[in-house]
Order: structure tokens, then C-alpha cells, then sequence
């Protein structure tokens, strides 16, 4: 096994590293090499139990009592210390995830400007008060639900902890994470990482375990009183309903069949790298990856063989030699994804351009070749489902209504982008395009730390990220007060 920094096989309860009370472990795999990374605690509904009970102790003791203010310094203190140990994060999520060591680095980033961000906003939530009845005083409050569930995925689990754990801490939560049984490493880093910068004990608990088992018992517990959840649609809804049975609200991001859609005068020069990034980025294991890429017939063959030639230039290999494509996450995702390239060979559509993986990457990881299809119908399964790979398709349109008809086309809403000159067309496009964020000339953002999103149709609700998720992580109290 891979030397690591930290035990792996425990959980976080109440402040206090321990095994899980059945004292199961679980397997973690390099995908880089298929081989065995570490071991980490199969939590249970036990387990979860005991953190949900420590949560709630956390809000009835000294979490409770911190003000906004000192809540605030706590988080910009954990994003100090996230800033200084980013190049071990990119570390430990290169073996872990199988993420380029670039793209790694990255999300460290991401997770100190979140904490950075939503320790700077702690104390500016603001109630409002309220023109009311003669002889009365009315206001707003904003109160933390009490404890959250946080169900994290495998493809970006630090930015998904920043976005989601940082804003319910913000708002005075306190949690409990369950990260993904294929990735855990990162977050069992970040958990010692806020006790380091003095969090009280209970504010933040960990459970490893599998989703079935503990994520399940997690969305399920009575004593949770909201749930973040980002992964599978068919996942979320199981959230969703065991959230249903208890009454309490849940944010679901899950995923999408993002559209860039390219028109004939747009500055290709600006759209080429973003067209290709976001689809290949994380190997393609991105919930808002513009998997379909929408092109204005004129200028499609151009924009069709410049992505090709940016393509055959990806360099495919193991996480820690930071290619532009590492492996997929797990030998499941890889036969997920080999069965959408069987697909593509079978539809007899033309593969316009494919990576070839590096010589000498080692047989037992988890790669596949970023493959590029072209002249795809925009109701074929290709320009529908969500492969959640290196794989994206080419849809060539005719006319601008054409071009928002397949880009609304899906049972999906998450992003799109729109790449043109023509200033009113951006603009009835976005306004007129079914998804949570909408990017014109450009996709992405930089990542976009401090803007809302979310999705629409089957990539969820609910809003993380910006001082949105301020709100979707309390509860708004009224007060009337009667007075002369
Ligand atoms: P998943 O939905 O199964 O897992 C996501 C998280 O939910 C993990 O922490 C998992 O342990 C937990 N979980 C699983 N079953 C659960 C249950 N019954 N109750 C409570 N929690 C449970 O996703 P996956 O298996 O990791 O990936 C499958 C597909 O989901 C991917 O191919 C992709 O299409 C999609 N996905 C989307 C995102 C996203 O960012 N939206 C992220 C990961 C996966």
C-alpha cells in the first residue's frame, strides 16, 4: 500500500478519530494503477447515529454559541491552512481520484476560496425588518437548520466540501460528511485540517462507508434537518424521498448534458480551448462537462477539425505525471464508459478524433481514450444521456430556434454556454435557455466560487455556491413583537 500522511481507517465522531463500531474496513483503489491505496472504516447506521448525535451536542454546547463573527475567522483559518497544504491535497487526490496533479492543485484552491468566502460572508446575513400594523414590530432572523447531511461524490470532492460544508458551518450547521466510498482521502485530510484551526468538536463529523449503507441510514436520520447531495439522478431521488419521509428540505446537484452552442461568428480563437476543456477535464467526470457541443452548420467542418487536432494532442496517463486526461475514477466507470464507445461503434457515426492513452501507463488503471463524434442526431442516446467521461459529441444546427430546441432537448438543465458576437442573440438565448447558469463567451467562469448554481429538470434544486447557498443553509424566522 501506498504510504499515506494519516490513518485512513477511521472515522471522525464528536472530535474523536475512531473506528466504526463494527470495525469493518473498506478498500480504496489507485485507478492510476488498479492497485490497493489504503484501507478506510465501512461505516454503518450506527456510526451515523453517533455523529448525528455529536452534531446536535456541537449545537447545544460551544458550536452553538460562537457568533457569526467568530464562525467567520474559524473558516478563514481553515482556508489558511488549505492555502499551505494544497500541494499534498493535489497529492492525495491524485491517487485517490486519479486527478492530474494540475486539476488537483486546483480544487485546493477552490476549497480556500470557498472557506475564504463564506468566512468572510458569516456575518453579513442579514434579516430584514418589516413595515407591519400600527403598534407592532416585525423582523426577519436566519437560523441554522441545526444538523446537515452532506452526501459528497467522488469527481470533485474538495470543491463539493467548500461549497456545501463551508457555507452550512457559515451559517452555523453543524455536519456531518459522508463522502464517497471511491474517494475519500481528501476529505478525511480537510476534517483534521478545521479541527487543526480550532473548530469545536461535533461541528464537523465524518463517516466513510458505502452509499447503500452509510449514506442511506444518513438521508434517513430523523435527527437531520437537511440534506445536500450531489451524484446520480437515480440516486437522488431515493434522497429525496427519504428526505420526504422526514419533512426536511434537500439541495440535489446531479449532473447534466451540457450544451456549448457555437455560432458562425463567434471568435473561435477565445471558444477552442474552452470548447475542448470542458469537456475532458476530470476525464469528462464533471457534473456541468459540456458534453454536447452545438455548431452552427457553416463554421461546423472548421470547428469540427480544430477540436480534433486539440484532441490528438491530449495526453492520456497516470494522475501523478499530470497528463491533461488521468484515469477514471473506478474499473465500474471505465466499463460505463467502454459500453457508450461500443455505442459509438456500433452507430456507425464518424469518431472524428481519438487520444491515444501514453505508452507505459500501467495496464491496471482505469483509462479510456477521449473520443471526439461528430454529425450526431440530437436525439440519439449519445446527445442524451450523461456518460460522465472523456467522451463529447458534435451537433451541427441550421438556425438559431434549432439551436435552443436541442439545447433544451434533454431531460437534463445544469449549464450551457453560448459563444457569439451578436450581443441581443447572447441575451435571448440565456434567457430563454432551461438550466441554472448560463455562461456567454466563455463556460465555466473560473470556476465561479461566488455565483448560484444548480440545475433545473433532472440535474436537481436548490442552489450551492455565492451567498445564495447563505440561504438554502438556514431557515428564515419571523417575529412580531406588540407593543403601544
Ligand atoms: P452515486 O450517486 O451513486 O454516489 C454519490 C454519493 O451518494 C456517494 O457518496 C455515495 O456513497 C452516495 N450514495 C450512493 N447510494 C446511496 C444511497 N442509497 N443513499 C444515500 N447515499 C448514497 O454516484 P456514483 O455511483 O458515484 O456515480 C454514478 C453516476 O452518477 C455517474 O456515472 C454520474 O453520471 C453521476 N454522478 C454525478 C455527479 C455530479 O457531480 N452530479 C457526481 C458523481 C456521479
Amino acid at each position: 500500500m501506498t504510504p499515506l500522511p494519516f490513518d485512513t481507517t477511521v472515522l471522525c465522531i464528536g472530535g474523536r478519530w475512531q473506528r466504526c463500531a463494527s470495525g469493518a474496513t473498506l478498500p480504496l483503489i489507485n485507478p492510476s494503477d488498479g492497485t490497493l491505496l489504503a484501507e478506510i472504516a465501512r461505516g454503518d447506521a450506527a456510526d451515523v447515529d453517533a455523529a448525528v448525535r455529536a452534531a446536535q451536542a456541537a449545537l447545544d454546547g460551544d458550536w452553538g454559541r460562537l457568533s457569526a463573527t467568530e464562525r467567520g475567522r474559524l473558516l478563514l483559518k481553515m482556508s489558511a491552512l488549505v492555502l499551505a497544504r494544497a500541494d499534498d491535497l493535489a497529492r492525495l487526490e491524485a491517487l485517490d481520484v486519479g486527478k492530474p496533479l494540475r486539476q488537483g492543485h486546483a480544487d485546493a484552491l477552490a476549497l480556500a476560496r470557498y472557506l475564504e468566502f463564506y468566512g468572510g460572508a458569516a456575518d453579513k446575513v442579514m434579516g430584514e425588518t418589516i413595515p407591519y400594523s400600527a403598534g407592532y414590530t416585525a423582523l426577519t432572523l436566519r437560523e441554522p437548520h441545526g444538523v446537515t447531511a452532506h452526501i459528497v461524490p467522488w469527481n470533485y470532492p474538495m470543491q463539493i466540501i467548500g461549497r456545501s460544508v463551508g457555507a452550512a458551518l457559515a451559517m452555523g450547521n453543524a455536519c456531518v460528511l459522508k463522502p464517497a466510498e471511491e474517494a475519500c482521502l481528501s476529505a478525511l485530510a480537510f476534517v483534521r485540517i478545521a479541527h487543526e484551526a480550532g473548530l469545536p468538536a461535533g461541528a464537523l463529523n465524518l463517516v466513510t462507508g458505502l452509499g447503500e449503507d452509510a449514506g442511506a441510514a444518513l438521508a434517513a436520520h430523523p435527527g437531520v434537518r437537511h440534506i445536500s447531495f450531489t451524484g446520480s439522478v437515480q440516486v437522488g431521488r431515493l434522497i429525496q424521498t427519504a428526505a420526504a419521509q422526514n419533512v426536511v428540505p434537500v439541495t440535489l446537484e446531479l449532473g447534466g448534458k451540457s450544451p456549448q452552442i457555437v455560432f458562425a461568428d463567434a471568435d473561435l480563437d477565445a471558444a477552442l480551448p474552452f470548447l475542448v476543456t470542458a469537456g475532458i477535464q476530470n476525464a469528462g467526470q464533471t457534473c456541468s462537462a459540456a458534453s454536447r457541443i452545438l455548431v452552427e452548420r457553416s463554421v461546423y467542418p472548421q470547428v469540427a477539425a480544430r477540436m480534433a487536432e486539440r484532441y490528438r494532442a491530449l495526453r492520456v496517463g497516470p494522475a501523478l505525471d499530470d497528463p491533461d486526461v488521468g484515469p477514471l475514477i473506478s474499473a465500474r466507470q471505465r466499463d460505463v464508459v467502454e459500453s457508450y464507445l461500443a455505442l459509438v461503434r456500433d452507430s456507425g457515426l464518424p469518431v472524428l478524433a481519438q487520444a491515444p492513452v501514453m505508452a507505459g501507463a500501467p495496464a491496471g488503471g482505469c483509462y479510456v481514450a477521449p473520443t471526439l463524434v461528430g454529425e450526431v442526431p440530437a436525439d440519439h442516446r449519445l446527445a442524451q444521456e450523461e456518460v460522465f467521461g472523456p467522451l463529447q459529441v458534435l451537433i451541427p444546427f441550421e438556425s438559431d430556434a434549432q439551436a435552443l430546441a436541442i439545447a433544451n432537448g434533454t431531460a437534463f438543465g445544469l449549464v450551457a454556454g453560448v459563444w457569439t458576437r451578436d450581443g441581443s442573440r447572447a441575451l435571448r438565448l440565456a434567457r430563454r435557455l432551461h438550466c441554472g447558469q448560463v455562461f456567454i463567451n466563455n463556460y465555466g467562469a473560473g470556476g465561479g466560487v461566488e455565483l448560484p448554481f444548480g440545475g433545473v429538470k433532472h440535474s436537481g434544486h436548490g442552489r450551492e455556491k455565492g451567498f445564495e447557498a447563505l440561504y438554502g443553509f438556514s431557515v428564515l424566522k419571523t417575529v412580531a413583537i406588540k407593543h403601544d
